[in-house]
């Protein structure tokens, strides 16, 4: 790959994975109509998913999911001392996701329930960030593959990358979407942070926050429109806590 007759260095990449569904590192091996140009950009040293090797000299390391077992502490560790840039991967890395959700009860309650007499260990959830230094972080459940490919084009020429700060419901009128309010439905567009396409609208429900805030985000004005559409604070505060992303806030 040559840009501006310059052949630019291959970034040597290593994509792991903690607390996860694996649904955001799938995304690199996605969209087939780009896939070989991205697979040609970089260099893959170490990624579960498609390949044996287990190469520890990566540059960047792309870490999914939030941290929750004990053994997982040693080998972020690890990963974070081998990388020169770590990136967060998705919801899950970024403010812990919906593994996040179980913070809300009593873990020994919620093992109980769910294992009966074989329990596991299941710590509180943490975002990446809260157990060691992270770089950037890419929002999304999952994220989005082709901003994942403009934000690597970026790495590659250690350009800055700067997120949208306008809400979903920006992208959400460019595609001449139908207001879910309209239909009787909640929908967090306003105060999201947009870089997604706004699909959900687009596929008939309302936005459920998975990019995290948008920059600004009116949350008085918010919280009054979906009052006046029948939305009460309960139904509000549990849609804004379903990923995390407006931590502090309601
Ligand atoms: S952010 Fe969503 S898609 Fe990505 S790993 Fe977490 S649950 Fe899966
Ligand atoms: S559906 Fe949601 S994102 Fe779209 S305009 Fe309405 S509030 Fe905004
Ligand atoms: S519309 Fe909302 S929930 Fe859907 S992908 Fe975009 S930010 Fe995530």
């Amino acid at each position: 790959m040559k840009y501006l007759g310059i052949e630019p260095k291959r970034l040597r990449v290593g994509v792991f994975d903690f607390t996860s569904c694996e649904g955001c590192e799938l995304q690199f091996a996605n969209k087939e109509e780009t896939l070989l140009d991205f697979l040609g950009a970089i260099d893959i040293v170490n990624f579960r998913e498609i390949s044996s090797d287990q190469g520890k000299d990566y540059d960047i390391a792309f870490v999914e999911g939030s941290i929750t077992r004990s053994d997982e502490f040693a080998r972020i560790i690890e990963i974070r001392r081998q990388a020169k840039i770590l990136v967060a991967l998705g919801s899950c890395a970024c403010f812990g996701g919906v593994n996040a959700l179980k913070n809300a009860y009593n873990l020994t309650d919620a093992n109980r329930e769910v294992y009966g007499t074989a329990p596991r260990e299941t710590l509180p959830t943490r975002a990446i960030k809260e157990v060691v230094p992270v770089d950037m972080e890419i929002p999304g459940c999952p994220v989005n593959k082709d901003e994942v490919e403009r934000i690597v084009q970026h790495l590659i020429w250690s350009i800055p990358f700067n997120f949208p700060e306008h809400p979903v419901c920006l992208e959400c009128k460019q595609r001449f979407t139908t207001c879910v309010f309209e239909k009787g439905q909640l929908c967090l567009g306003p105060i999201t942070r947009g870089g997604c396409t706004a699909p959900c609208p687009a596929g008939g429900t309302g936005c459920w926050g998975c990019r995290g805030e948008a920059a600004e985000p009116n949350f008085k004005e918010f919280s009054k429109i979906a009052h006046e559409r029948g939305f009460s604070d309960l139904e509000i505060s549990e849609r804004m806590a379903f990923f995390g992303g407006f931590e502090g806030e309601k």
